[in-house]
C-alpha cells in the first residue's frame, strides 16, 4: 500500500492556490512498477479496506462518501472495481450521475442527491454527482436552460452560488457524520485519445466507445477551466479534493486505495462493544443453545 504521504501529496484542503497545471497526469511520483507487483500493492490496499469496511459496517456511526470525476475514459468505473473489490455489497452502493431526469430537473440541482446518500456504516461512491453541474451544465450554457430557473436568478452568481451551495451541502454532511472524499481523476487529452482508439481498435471494448465522447473532448480547455474552478472554490479541509495522475492506471488505482484506507484509518471505527447486561443475556442464551438437542439425536429432521 502507498503512504499516507503520498496521499497528502495529491490532496486539496483548500482551494485558493490550486492550479491544475501543477499536477501531471503523467505523474507517478517516480514509481515504476511491474504489472505483479503494483498487483500485489494494491491487494494489501483492497484487503485493508474490506477490514475497515467492515468495522464501518458493523459500528454503524459515520458514512462514507466517495466522489468520483473525471473527463471520459479516464478510468473511474475500472478504479471503482478494482479498488473496492473486497468491500461486502451489503455496506456500499454506486450510484452513477447521468442527464437529469424530467422530474429531476423540475428541482433544485441537489436534490437528486441526497437520496443516494450513504446511511450510517455505508460507503456510497458517486460516479459523477452533483458537480457535473459546475461542469458540464458550464460548459454547455443550453444544459442550463433545460433547468427551467427563473430568469433573475440567472446572472452571473449562478457558478458562485452553485459553490457556495455545494460548500453548504458538504458542510452540513460533515457535521451530521458523513465523511467526504472526492477524486478528480486527472487523465491527459494524449492519453483519452489512445484509450478511445483502443476502444475502437479492440473489439471486447468497442460497448464502450461512445460517438459524442469525441465530440466532447474538442471541448478539453473548457473543461479544464471548469475543474479548476471548480475545485479551487470546493476543496474544504472536510471535503477534499484529491487530482489523482491519471495517465497510468496501476497508480491511480493505488493513490484512491490508499486515501480511503487514510480516511477509514482516521475514522477508526470499532466493532461495537456488548455491555456485561447484553453478556449476560448471551452466556443465558449460550446456555440454552448448548442444552438443546440437537435433531438428529431427537430424531427430527427438516
Ligand atoms: P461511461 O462512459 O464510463 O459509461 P459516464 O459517467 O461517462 O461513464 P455516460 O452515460 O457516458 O456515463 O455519461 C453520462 C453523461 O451524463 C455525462 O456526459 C455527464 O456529463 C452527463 N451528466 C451527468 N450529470 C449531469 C447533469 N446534472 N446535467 C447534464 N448532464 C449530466
Ligand atoms: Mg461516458
Amino acid at each position: 500500500m502507498l503512504s499516507g504521504d503520498v496521499v497528502k501529496r495529491f490532496r486539496i484542503s483548500d482551494g485558493d492556490d490550486f492550479r491544475l497545471s501543477d499536477i501531471d497526469p503523467g505523474d507517478t511520483l517516480g514509481l515504476d512498477l511491474e504489472k505483479d507487483e503494483a498487483k500485489e500493492l494494491l491487494a494489501a490496499g483492497t484487503k485493508r479496506l474490506a477490514d475497515l469496511q467492515e468495522r464501518l459496517y458493523a459500528e454503524s456511526r459515520w458514512s462514507l462518501l466517495i466522489i468520483l470525476q473525471a473527463m471520459d475514459a479516464a478510468g473511474k468505473d475500472s478504479a471503482i472495481e478494482h479498488v473496492m473489490s473486497g468491500v461486502n455489497p451489503q455496506g456500499c452502493a454506486v450510484t452513477s450521475f447521468k442527464a437529469p431526469s424530467t422530474t429531476e430537473l423540475k428541482h433544485d440541482f441537489l436534490w437528486r442527491a441526497t437520496l443516494p446518500l450513504p446511511g450510517r456504516g455505508q460507503i456510497g461512491i458517486f460516479n459523477r454527482s452533483y458537480y457535473e453541474e459546475v461542469l458540464v451544465v458550464r460548459v454547455h450554457r443550453d444544459l442550463l436552460d433545460k433547468q427551467g430557473l427563473p430568469d433573475k436568478l440567472v446572472g452571473d452568481d449562478l457558478w458562485r452560488d452553485r459553490f457556495d451551495s455545494i460548500r453548504d451541502f458538504e458542510r452540513h454532511l460533515a457535521r451530521n457524520g458523513t465523511a467526504i472524499l472526492k477524486f478528480f481523476l486527472h487523465v491527459s487529452r494524449d492519453e483519452q485519445r489512445k484509450r478511445f482508439l483502443e476502444r475502437i481498435d479492440e473489439p471486447d471494448k468497442r460497448w464502450k466507445f461512445a460517438l459524442g465522447d469525441v465530440a466532447e473532448r474538442q471541448l478539453w480547455p473548457k473543461y479544464m477551466d471548469a475543474y479548476e474552478d471548480a475545485i479551487r472554490n470546493t476543496a474544504t479541509k472536510h471535503a477534499p479534493w484529491h487530482v489523482v495522475p491519471a495517465d497510468n492506471k496501476w497508480f491511480t488505482r493505488l493513490v484512491v486505495a490508499a486515501t480511503i484506507v487514510e480516511k477509514l484509518e482516521e475514522i477508526d471505527p470499532n466493532y461495537p462493544k456488548v455491555d456485561s447486561a447484553a453478556l449476560s443475556a448471551m452466556v443465558e442464551a449460550r446456555e440454552k443453545l448448548v442444552a438443546e438437542p440437537s435433531d438428529s439425536k431427537s430424531g427430527k429432521s427438516n
